[in-house]
């Protein structure tokens, strides 16, 4: 299939592809529906050095931009795999390289780099404040050496396959602080010190096979160190992380989207039915051809958004604008996709369906269309504040 984002990654494609390739769809058709974690395929991508694309050379990772990472998601997900399974790492990362202090990254990301230790985990949502993050209860009070962490946390992702988490808790309480965005600090978590030892969790069955959990903190102590960049200031470590990860969640849609167009496309030509393939009937092409001109769109905006962030230019509307293009252009891509299989779009050997699930999660994960539309009402047209 042509497309016309400007693509000058044939050879790392051609490297994903390949080890991609080792994991055929029955493996990923296998997780999906035992809702196991891929381990094997983490591994490979980890030893072959895919999940420290974006760690500077000096702390062994390959110091690649965010256009590379992201066409290392987009591959995944294009080749039939899912992504999500490992993104964590990619943009948490970030969260611990543009703040943390010299010893932690001198501590961590050689590691992360080299797969010793997995940092796939960022802990952010809680149950009874959910999108309004600058709300969240969970606690942590400065006690000599040690922060004490009490509260929960949900939907917290890959905890189990993961050494570190990336926490967000309230230092200061709301009351005291001039604006709610102050007053919220980030942590790094080693898990193995907080498992059964104040931190609690309990897996979320969920439609997707996603290893996520509920958490809980009762009376946790994380070393005074661990704390990332200056206490108060962590909303905004995190929220300067989102670009990287609203970038990466598009490639993975458009990878979604590139696969779904080539499965429909596949079956509509070897379809029989009433004496010609279904794909020579027009209310059978246009649906598919509607959808791959709005994943190529959204592509260009993802691109652009890569570009701007690798530049260290603003990308915040960028990045917002091509997560909620590429998430809309993938479910259409899927819903297409599963409507020309027919009957057969259910079956799950065909894949159809397990990819149409995963990808309706970027409708609402990591942030939800409408949070996006507001963002670009507010701070790209203008428009008053309506929260
Ligand atoms: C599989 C999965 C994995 C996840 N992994 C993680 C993770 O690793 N770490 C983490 O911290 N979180 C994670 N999340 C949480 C995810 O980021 C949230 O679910 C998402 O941000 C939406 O928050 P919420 O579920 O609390 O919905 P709510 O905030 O309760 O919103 C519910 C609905 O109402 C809409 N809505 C709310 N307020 C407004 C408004 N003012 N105007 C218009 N519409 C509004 C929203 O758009 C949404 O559709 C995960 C979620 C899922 C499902």
């Amino acid at each position: 299939m042509k497309t016309s984002a400007p693509d000058t990654h044939n050879e790392l494609r051609e490297a994903l592809r390949s080890l991609c390739a080792e994991f055929p769809a029955e493996y990923h058709r296998k997780h999906g529906a035992a809702e196991t974690y891929p381990e094997e395929f983490i591994d490979a991508l980890t030893s072959a050095g895919w999940l420290a694309a974006m760690i500077p050379e000096e702390f062994g990772g390959s110091g690649l931009g965010l256009t590379e990472a992201s066409i290392v998601m987009e591959e995944i997900n294009r080749n039939g795999g899912n992504a999500g399974h490992c993104h964590g790492q990619m943009y948490n990362m970030g969260t611990l390289l543009r703040h943390g202090s010299a010893a932690q990254k001198e501590l961590y990301l050689p590691k992360i780099a080299s797969g010793e230790l997995r940092l796939q985990s960022m802990a952010v949502t809680e149950p009874t404040t959910g999108t309004d993050t600058t709300k969240l209860k969970t606690t942590a009070v400065k006690k000599g050496d040690r922060y004490v962490v009490n509260g929960q946390k949900v939907w917290i992702s890959r905890v189990q396959h993961s050494d570190l988490m990336i926490l967000l808790a309230r230092t200061t309480p709301l009351s005291e602080v001039k604006r709610k965005s102050e007053g919220l600090s980030v942590f790094i978590v080693e898990l193995k010190d907080a498992l059964g030892k104040g931190m609690e969790i309990k897996p979320i069955d969920n439609m997707v096979g996603h290893e996520t959990n509920e958490v809980f903190f009762d009376e946790l102590e994380i070393p005074a160190e661990n704390l990332i960049g200056e206490e108060g200031k962590g909303f905004r470590y995190i929220l300067d992380g989102l670009n990287a990860e609203r970038t990466l969640i598009a490639a993975e849609c458009i990878g979604d989207g590139y696969w779904f167009i080539d499965r429909a496309v596949g079956y509509a030509t070897d379809r029989v039915v009433f004496n010609r393939p279904i794909g020579q009937n027009q209310g059978v092409q246009f649906p598919v051809a509607r959808a791959f001109v709005d994943i190529e769109a959204a592509n260009l905006m993802r691109f652009e958004a890569c570009r701007r962030y690798d530049a260290n230019e603003d990308c915040g509307a960028q990045a917002n604008m091509a997560k909620l293009l590429a998430a809309d252009a993938s479910w259409k891509a899927a819903n297409e996709c599963l409507q020309v299989h027919g009957g057969f779009g259910f079956a799950q050997e065909y894949d159809v369906e397990r990819k149409f699930r995963e990808t309706r999660l970027y409708q609402v994960a990591p942030i939800s269309t409408n949070l996006i539309l507001s963002y670009v009402a507010e701070h790209i047209l203008g428009l008053p504040r309506s929260f």
